[in-house]
This record gives structure tokens, C-alpha cells and sequence, in this order.
């Protein structure tokens, strides 16, 4: 296949994640995306300071500004440390990772169906108390059933009570999902000190007085640690060799499985559905998100990894139009959400094939109109950024198109592409 990269782009398509949140109220999504966004760099105010304290009061700044981290999507940028035989350099790779909103909804909405369709992957939000509760169970079953691939977190590991293996188990025996540890934490409550790399045998220790943004330390395992870390690693190699046929048959043929391959089949097996790497830390207390960050990397689909996205041809059903991620094809997008805040009308969408720059024509097959581009931009914490061009397989948003609705396609004026079908039961938001 030809390189399906634009030489402009400031980040290959292999590195980019499109990914969601998904949680029930008050499970932690707000707190573990802030967090995200402070260590990919999105946010800079609460490093300087140096507690809690000044979250809230960054926070506070952002409400006031008309601007919320949840918003429609984020697009933020992670440095993960280059892998050299099995474990890390400090020289670091670029990855741009755009988390979309996913809302909570109790209902199989079309906005739901939508959020989870431009995703890519989603990172699944447990409390370590409370485990499986009844509404993680209909989120969880709304991300099953669009069969997006997903990593579990298990939040708020600080609290009293919190205990990782219960919370595994819970997710085993009540969602009956395929869970299988890849950070487990070392300590609980007030001793949480750190976190099992289940992959590669090794502790990451992250020091309580650091401040936002410092990194950890990673160490042998000592003592206890050898043993759960050594049976979690069984358990795991034994999903992975008969969750992904490749890895399999490498056991079967006796050839060495190291880290290195059991990561590679275990990619495989996650974005197949056939397992859910489960990661154990705590947001609130600014421990393990970092790695967690990193498995996003490791284990969920990018862009390149997903199936084409099917629509068809204007009247013609039958005729069907694949987009597969390229920046040389012609330009398919998908409008997910429209967003409204102080500075002014947004248009979030996703390009599914080719790219759009700011200045080009936009073709719309459900108005079979064609607008201009005035400005696109990408939300980046605090700021909305300006950009000229959005390539395939990521997010931005369109300022000022007027006739659209949410589910809209964008194409190139040469396609009648519909990725969706332009009817659905709820309220059109006109933005003339
Ligand atoms: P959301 O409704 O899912 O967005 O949840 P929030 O992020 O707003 O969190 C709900 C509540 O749990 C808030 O009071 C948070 O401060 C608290 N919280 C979130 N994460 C943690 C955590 O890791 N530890 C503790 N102790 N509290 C947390």
C-alpha cells in the first residue's frame, strides 16, 4: 500500500488515537481527562502551581472563559518513550490523541451512535470501590455493541476500600468481559505508590511530593510483587496466544514470545474485542495516567487500523463508497456535533478520507450545496487553534458553514457520498 501520509502533516496517521471516555456521572471521566490533558502538555497552569487547589481554581478560570474540557473533542499531543529492546528510551515519539465526548446517555441515541462511530477506541472508567455499578454496565454495553475496542481504568484507587482485584473480577463476572490486567497498582488508599507493568515485569513508582508533570521511576519488583506481577503475566501471554491466532501459533511452534510479541498480540486481540487490558491506577491523585496514556498507544486501533467507512452514493443505496484514512484520496468527513460557545458556531467532524484546508469548498449531499471554509480550528484545552489543513483520520472543526446538521457528510464537490442516512428522530439546530 502506498504511504497513505500527506509529507505536511505534523503527525503520521500510525500515531494518531482517536479515543472517548466513556463513564457514568461521577465516575471520574471530568478528572481523569483533565488529567490527560495536563500531561499531554494541554494544560500548563496547574504544573506551575503546586496542589489540588490550583485545579479548581484552573477550573474555575475555564468556566468562566465559556470553555469546558469536556468539550464536543480535545486534541492534545503525548511524548511516549521510544521502546528499545524491551523497555524505554528517553527519546520520545509524537502522538496526537483527540478525545471525543462520549455522552452518558442511558438511551441508544443517534448522538451516542455518533460519538462512538468517529472513535476509534475508548478508555472504560470504573470506581475501585464501587467496581461494576448498574450504570457502567449500559455504558459499557453501548461500546460492546458498536464494538469499539476498549481498555478499562480502575478510578479512584485512594479512596477507602478500593481494591483492583475485586473490581477485576467484577468486570469478569458481571459484565462477562474478557479482563486481563496490564497495570496493576501497588498499594491502595493512602499507600498507593505505583503500578505493576504487567508486560514488561517492572515497577513504576511514582513519588508523592512530585509535582504535576514530573515523571515516575521505573525499578525491579521487589518481594510480593514478583509473584502477582509473574502470574499476571501467564494469565495474559494465556489470553493473548488463544485470543490472536499469530501469537498462537508462535507458542505452539515454540518460538520465543517476549515482551516485545506479547505486545504485538495483545494489540491485535484488543482491537479484534477479544480482550480488555485493564490498567489500575488513580487519576485524583495524579498516579498512573501516564502509563495508561501510553496504552492507549499501545493497545487501541489508530485510524490505519479500523475498517473502511462505508457510505453510498446519493439515491443509489446500492452503491457503495468505501473512505479508507489516505491523504492523496478524495475528501469524505462525517459531522458529529455541533458545538456552540463564545466564540461562535462549530461544525466537529471527522475526515475519513482525504484532507480539507482552510479556503476549499465543501460539498454537502444533503443540501447539495457547496460552502467555502473560512476557518478551521482544532480545541486544544483552553484555546481554539487555528489550523490550515485537517488530514485524514483526524478532528477539527469548521467555523461558519451555515447549512448543516449533525450526521451531515462533507465531501469532495466531485462525490455523492452519504456516510449516514440524513434522517434521524431528533431536533435539527439550524445554524443559519
Ligand atoms: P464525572 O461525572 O464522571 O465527570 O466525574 P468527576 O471527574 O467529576 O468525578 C466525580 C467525583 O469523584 C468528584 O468529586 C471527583 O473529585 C471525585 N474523583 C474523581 N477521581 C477521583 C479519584 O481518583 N480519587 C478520589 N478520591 N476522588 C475522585
Amino acid at each position: 500500500m502506498s504511504n497513505p501520509n500527506s509529507p505536511n502533516r505534523e503527525y503520521p496517521l500510525e500515531r494518531t488515537r482517536n479515543i472517548g471516555i466513556c463513564a457514568h456521572i461521577d465516575a471520574g471521566k471530568t478528572t481523569l481527562t483533565e488529567r490527560i490533558l495536563f500531561y499531554t502538555g494541554m494544560i500548563h497552569k496547574i504544573g506551575e502551581v503546586h496542589d489540588g487547589a490550583a485545579t479548581t481554581d484552573w477550573m474555575e478560570q475555564e468556566k468562566e472563559r465559556g470553555i469546558t474540557i469536556t468539550s464536543a473533542a480535545v486534541t492534545a499531543r503525548w511524548k511516549q518513550l521510544k521502546e528499545e529492546g524491551i523497555y524505554k528510551t528517553r527519546e520520545m515519539e509524537d502522538i496526537r490523541v483527540n478525545i471525543i465526548d462520549t455522552p452518558g446517555h442511558v438511551d441508544f441515541t443517534a448522538e451516542v451512535e455518533r460519538s462512538l462511530r468517529v472513535l476509534d477506541g475508548a478508555i472504560f472508567v470504573l470506581c475501585g470501590v464501587a467496581g461494576v455499578q448498574p450504570q457502567s454496565e449500559t455504558v459499557y454495553r453501548q461500546a460492546e455493541k458498536y464494538g469499539v475496542p476498549r481498555i478499562a481504568f480502575v478510578n479512584k484507587m485512594d479512596r477507602t476500600g478500593a481494591n483492583f482485584e475485586n473490581v477485576v473480577k467484577d468486570v469478569r463476572t458481571k459484565l462477562g468481559a474478557p479482563a486481563y490486567p496490564i497495570l496493576i497498582p501497588i498499594g491502595a488508599e493512602e499507600n498507593l505508590i505505583g503500578q505493576i507493568d504487567v508486560v514488561n515485569q517492572k515497577a513504576i513508582i511514582y513519588s508523592d511530593d512530585e509535582k504535576f508533570g514530573s515523571k515516575y521511576t521505573v525499578r525491579d519488583l521487589e518481594g510480593a510483587e514478583v509473584a502477582r506481577a509473574k502470574a499476571a503475566y501467564d494469565e495474559l501471554l494465556d489470553a493473548a496466544c488463544s485470543s490472536d491466532e499469530e501469537l498462537g501459533m508462535m507458542f505452539l511452534e515454540e518460538q520465543p514470545i517476549g515482551p516485545v510479541e506479547l505486545k504485538a498480540g495483545l494489540r491485535r486481540a484488543v482491537i479484534a474485542n477479544k480482550i480488555i487490558p485493564m490498567a489500575g491506577g488513580s487519576a485524583f491523585k495524579n498516579k498512573g495516567v501516564q502509563y495508561l496514556i501510553d496504552a492507549v498507544i499501545d493497545y487501541l486501533p489508530g485510524p490505519l487500523d479500523i475498517e473502511a467507512q462505508k457510505g453510498h452514493v446519493v439515491d443509489e443505496p446500492e452503491n457503495i463508497v468505501e473512505a479508507t484514512p489516505n491523504d492523496n484520496g478524495k475528501f469524505i468527513a462525517l459531522g458529529f456535533k455541533l458545538w456552540s460557545d463564545k466564540f461562535g458556531r462549530l461544525v466537529f467532524f471527522r475526515v475519513y478520507s482525504g484532507k480539507i484546508s482552510k479556503g476549499d469548498t465543501i460539498y454537502n449531499p444533503r443540501t447539495r450545496k457547496s460552502e467555502r471554509v473560512g476557518r478551521l480550528i482544532q480545541i486544544q484545552a483552553s484555546v481554539h487553534k487555528d489550523i490550515d489543513t485537517c488530514y485524514s483520520g483526524d478532528i477539527a472543526a469548521l467555523v461558519g458553514v451555515k447549512d448543516v446538521r449533525t450526521g451531515d457528510t462533507f465531501c469532495d464537490e466531485s462525490l455523492e457520498v452519504l456516510l449516514e442516512p440524513p434522517t434521524f428522530p431528533e431536533p435539527v439546530i439550524s445554524m443559519a
